[in-house]
């Protein structure tokens, strides 16, 4: 039977917004020695915007009609912005054929009879795309800035480049700050590339960062603290969170995640807060010192 204290613990959780799904997890909070966040829409607020454009090959009207003609077809954040600014500059979106993604590196489609490629470097030379040593430079800037550079190519050249930029949560500088406190391990685990998530994660103040990771490899990290003895938490919002969230020893969904991260967690976040996390080890450091 579950002792009258974890109950209470749970009761005590919706109370504060924190979704305890199970006694066990209360349990193994208390263990936690290190917590590893995902980064968009978890320890950022996952609703970036268009900073800056670079048009390099095509006017800028252009380069955005071209971005928004296949990003239109993508759920990602990333692809939002980009259509958003589309819209706000009034450009007109011409119709594209053959989108397909390449999950954790970019998008494609035929647009008006000319293969369009938008996402990151990586992605863009792999598909034969040159990236002239002046616009690496610039994407290395924006990137030291904590923006994800955003490389479209029409064509079979570099057409321009749009900067993105997501914003800290409120609380999440504070709440990592209240976990290292409490002695944890903090780790950031993205898909965007390094230099951008070295910047944020100095923002925040996390030094351990994990960058370029694809979205199947997130619980392969996971697993990998795990067998260097760690008892982990994995917070995160996204459909790519899914096996991180279930191969942690606790996975801690964000409330406003999509449902397969929230059906993965054994805690749910129900206020989006990060400060709730450092509240669910709390209590749970509470309840269990008094069952024992
Ligand atoms: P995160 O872990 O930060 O949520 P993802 O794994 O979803 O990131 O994506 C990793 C990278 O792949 C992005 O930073 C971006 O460079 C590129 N990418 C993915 N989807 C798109 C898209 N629709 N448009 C542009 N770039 C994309
Ligand atoms: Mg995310």
């Amino acid at each position: 039977a579950t002792p009258t204290a974890v109950t209470v613990g749970i009761g005590r959780g919706a109370e504060l917004g924190v979704l305890i799904r199970n006694g066990e997890a209360l349990e193994v909070s208390e263990k936690l020695t290190a917590v590893v966040f995902d980064k968009t829409g978890t320890l950022t607020r996952g609703k970036p915007d268009v900073t800056d454009i670079v048009p390099l090959a095509v006017p800028e009207d252009r380069l955005l009609a071209l971005a928004a003609a296949v990003e239109h077809n993508s759920q990602h954040p990333l692809a939002a912005a980009v259509v958003r600014r589309a819209e706000s500059a009034g450009v007109a979106v011409p119709a594209s054929e053959r989108f397909t993604t390449f999950g954790g590196r970019g998008v494609s489609a035929v647009v008006e009879g000319e293969e369009v490629l938008i996402g990151n470097q990586p992605f863009l030379e792999e598909h034969g795309v040159a990236v002239p040593p002046e616009a690496e430079r610039r994407i290395t800037a924006l990137q030291d800035e904590g923006k994800t550079a955003v490389l479209v190519a029409a064509g079979s050249g570099l057409a321009g480049i749009f900067a993105i930029a997501d914003t800290l949560k409120p609380t999440t500088k504070g709440a990592v700050a209240d976990l290292k406190r409490m002695g944890l391990s903090v780790t950031m685990i993205t898909g965007d590339n390094e230099r951008t998530a070295n910047a944020i994660a100095r923002e925040i103040g996390i030094e351990d960062v994990h960058a370029g990771v694809l979205p199947q490899e997130k619980a392969l990290e996971v697993r990998a603290l795990q067998d260097r003895g760690e008892v982990v938490a994995f917070v995160g919002d996204g459909i790519n969170d899914a096996p991180a969230l279930a191969q942690a020893d606790v996975g801690i969904a964000i409330g406003s995640g999509t449902d397969v991260a929230i059906e993965s967690g054994d805690i749910v976040l129900i206020r989006d807060d990060l400060v709730d996390a450092v509240a669910a080890v709390e209590l749970s450091r509470k309840v269990m010192s008094r069952i024992k």
